[in-house]
């Protein structure tokens, strides 16, 4: 192979390592901004106060963030960490409207810590 032909040669590599260096940076990036994205989502979900509606006999108990206008019991305020007890202890389900379970499924996941990406 003459010298010109390997200078082509290790141009063409170096363009291609270069092209995945700036693939491995774009994702790299993205997943920074989700990395952060949840905490924030974390960081919200924990700072929330929620509550828990009283529903019929033999139905399930509903949560709600504090201040769910579907909530038609007298409002208690509890903090997240009793709301992610609440969740594990009682056949509780999250009010749809004001959204309550993505806020307990981050901090269940921030609880768990697992976080492998998945
Ligand atoms: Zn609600």
């Amino acid at each position: 192979m003459g010298v010109g032909e390997r200078l082509k040669s290790h141009r063409a590599v170096v363009a291609w390592l270069e092209y995945q260096l700036a693939q491995e940076r774009r994702k790299v990036q993205d997943l920074e901004a989700e990395v952060a994205a949840r905490e924030q989502a974390r960081e919200d979900a924990r700072r929330a106060r929620y509550t828990v509606e009283t529903t019929w006999p033999d139905m399930p108990n509903v949560l709600h963030r504090s201040g769910c206008r579907y909530n038609s019991s007298p409002q208690t305020n509890i903090r997240a960490s009793e709301a992610v007890q609440r969740v594990r202890d009682d056949p509780l389900v999250c009010c749809t409207a004001c959204d309550a379970g993505a806020n307990i499924t981050a901090l269940l996941s921030a609880d768990g810590g697992r976080d492998d990406g998945t």
